[in-house]
């Protein structure tokens, strides 16, 4: 089994109306069958787009969510999660909403600045606001995963020292290896791994290298975090359908295959592997969600 932390898929099917779970796109990264076979459990997002934020954002959200209303009712294996804080606008009301809705993990910031906090392309960027901690002690109390992917670095170390339980960064990589504004710091990826988060490792490959994005750097992204922070950090984060150039020998979800091989190659052990796939972040959900 896999728990990926990160795919678009909802909106990127939604943009094309398609059903994610009832039809397949050719231009799509991932088609729902594929994930089912190979038994992937996806941690599915709402991105909300910028043209929504701020005062549109609720309502952006829950038109995708009534398009998809019966299936995200259904039994099928998956996490619901919105990306942007935006949504909830500046009503911790809705945080309680959401959780009724079954959604269960919120991406505080995209790229920029919202009432929460900044995101990492804001120049000289801030923490969390006085309504940011509020949201975040309401996530922790409604139960809802936080994510800290896309906050900028005073907003994750202000998280790191609010909030109650552990958070994830669903989708980022190492910036020792590719200094890309979205990837995290050592001192970063240490902190995560003493408060009990994971981050997911993300196959956009301007996170994987700035020269020669493969699958054989991917794995390096592994491998220097199992060095300097342990194994029980990692776990996979694809950002599949919301990248906008695809990693060489990982295009798709019928190749999620290849970054096994690649780990066994690169010396990980099965046991290691199952902790990279799926036995992390479901540590994480457990404390969270329950
Ligand atoms: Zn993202």
């Amino acid at each position: 089994m896999l728990i990926d932390c990160h795919l678009d898929s909802l909106l990127y099917y939604y943009n094309k109306r398609k059903n994610f779970f009832k039809e397949n796109s050719k231009t799509a990264q991932v088609n729902w069958e594929s994930l089912k076979k190979q038994k992937v459990v996806p941690f599915l997002a709402i991105y909300i787009e910028e043209a929504y934020k701020p005062d549109k954002a609720w309502q952006r959200f829950l038109e995708i969510y009534q398009f998809y209303k019966n299936d995200l009712n259904s039994e099928a294996p998956f996490y619901l999660g919105i990306e942007g804080g935006e949504v909830i606008e500046d009503s911790l009301l809705k945080i309680q909403a959401l959780k009724e809705m079954g959604v269960t993990f919120l991406t505080l910031t995209w790229n920029y600045r919202n009432l929460i906090a900044d995101g990492v392309l804001e120049k000289n960027p801030a923490g969390l606001t006085a309504f940011g901690r509020k949201v975040v002690k309401e996530l922790n109390q409604q139960k809802i995963l936080i994510d800290a992917a896309h906050l900028a670095e005073p907003g994750f170390w202000d998280l790191m020292e609010i909030t109650e339980k552990p958070f994830i960064v669903s989708h980022a990589n190492v910036k020792a290896l590719c200094n890309h504004p979205r990837n995290l710091t050592d001192q970063q990826i240490k902190a995560l791994a003493a408060k009990g988060g994971v981050i997911g490792i993300s196959f956009v490959p301007g996170f994987v290298s700035s020269t020669n994005p493969t699958l054989k750097e991917l794995i390096k992204h592994f491998g220097h975090i199992a060095d300097i922070a342990g194994v029980d950090v990692l776990a996979v984060g694809s950002d599949f359908d919301g990248m906008e150039e695809k990693l060489r020998g990982l295009e798709t979800s019928e190749q999620y295959f290849k970054l096994k091989e690649g780990l066994q190659e690169a010396g990980f052990s099965n046991e290691e592997i199952e902790k990279i796939f799926s036995k992390n972040i479901d540590r994480v959900l457990k404390e969270v969600l329950y």
